[in-house]
């Protein structure tokens, strides 16, 4: 019964009209059982809280019948901005579309009382941000396999015109194999054409991670491209165990990006030796004119990839969350 039925895209929408009929707070969690409205739907018991994000709060759900376990993202149906509504309807729209397997896989979404949910693939590792925080840079194996596996959803994505617009390390998401699974698309955009692009022009992303061209209104939208930057920042973070335009500021943040300001760690600084190939790599997708920035398929081809210790691990275990791994 988790047949992907198409997501009807006014069934379980929070709707405006919709009185804000709940004085529960934001913070209370759902109900122990929720189920879907239709006859014969399934039910889910909630489980343990797994986190919180700008509008969203997520658990573990399993579902009645089988006991399998996903990832319960719930929204209150009334939502306190007309924007923030439109943003999670095109969130809908656009995941419910997705199917690859680095992208979190979204099942269904529903509407119980006053909440929709959202039943999503479990990813159980946390993010890699949680793992840099912890492990800051990681070895050169684990950031080239998760460099792959990220271009092959970004890959997919911009195939059908989708730029995710919200590439970082929070947002990726490791599930229980340590595989890479791109979730949250509350700024995903559909950019079909020249015209698409031009009207692209609101600034979204997190500032560190954001493509100068978001950032100059007078360049007039903005392309896929824009996840090509974030690929860079990432990538970079992965290997210096910092962010390349890490301030105290966000105008500063914005200025370092705009003037492509970032340092690559002195060697003896650093714990990890750096090739020159992953700075040239990296540089490539830091690239301040966006059509020059490299596709996915250009970056699995770089010799960063190809190098004499170029080993990609095929698995990885789950304790690289906290520790650098013993490679043989
Ligand atoms: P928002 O769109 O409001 O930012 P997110 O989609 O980022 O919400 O989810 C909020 C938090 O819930 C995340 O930071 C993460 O801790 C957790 N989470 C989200 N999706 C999953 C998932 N598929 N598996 C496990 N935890 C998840």
């Amino acid at each position: 019964a988790m047949d992907r039925k198409a997501f009807d895209k006014n069934a379980a929408l929070p709707s405006n009209k919709q009185k804000p009929a709940t004085s529960k707070s934001y913070a209370d969690p759902p109900p122990s059982i929720v189920s879907e409205p239709e006859d014969g739907g399934e039910r889910y018991s909630i489980g343990a809280f797994l986190g919180k994000g700008g509008f969203a709060v997520c658990y573990e759900g399993s579902l009645a019948r089988n006991g399998r376990v996903y990832a319960m993202k719930v929204v209150k149906s009334a939502m306190p901005q007309k924007k923030m509504e439109e943003k999670f309807r095109t969130e809908l729209q656009i995941h419910s579309k997705m199917r690859h397997p680095f992208i979190v896989q979204f099942y269904r979404a529903f509407a119980f009382e006053s909440s929709t949910y959202v039943v999503l693939e479990l990813c159980p590792n946390g993010s890699v941000m949680d793992m840099f925080r912890k492990r800051r840079c990681l070895s050169l194996p684990e950031v080239r396999r998760y460099m792959i596996q990220l271009c092959a959803a970004v890959k997919y994505l911009h195939k059908r015109f989708v730029a995710h617009r919200d590439l970082k390390m929070g947002n990726l998401f490791l599930d229980h194999n340590m595989n890479i699974k791109v979730g949250d698309f509350g700024l995903a955009a559909m950019i079909l054409s020249d015209k698409d692009a031009k009207r692209r022009n609101t600034l979204c992303g997190t500032p560190n991670y954001i493509a100068p061209e978001v950032l100059d209104k007078s360049k007039g939208g903005h392309t896929q491209k824009v996840d090509i930057w974030s690929v860079g920042v990432i990538c970079f973070a992965m290997l210096a165990g910092y962010l390349p335009f890490q301030s105290k500021t966000q105008d500063e943040v914005y200025r370092k990006v705009q003037n492509l300001n970032y340092v690559w760690p002195k060697e003896s600084e650093s714990g990890n030796y750096i090739p020159e190939e992953a700075k040239d790599l990296v540089g490539r997708c830091l690239n301040l004119v966006d059509e020059e920035r490299p596709d996915p398929d250009d970056i699995v081809e770089h010799p960063f990839f190809n190098m004499y210790d170029g080993c990609i691990p095929r698995q990885l275990d789950p304790s690289c969350r906290f520790n650098k791994p013993l490679w043989l």
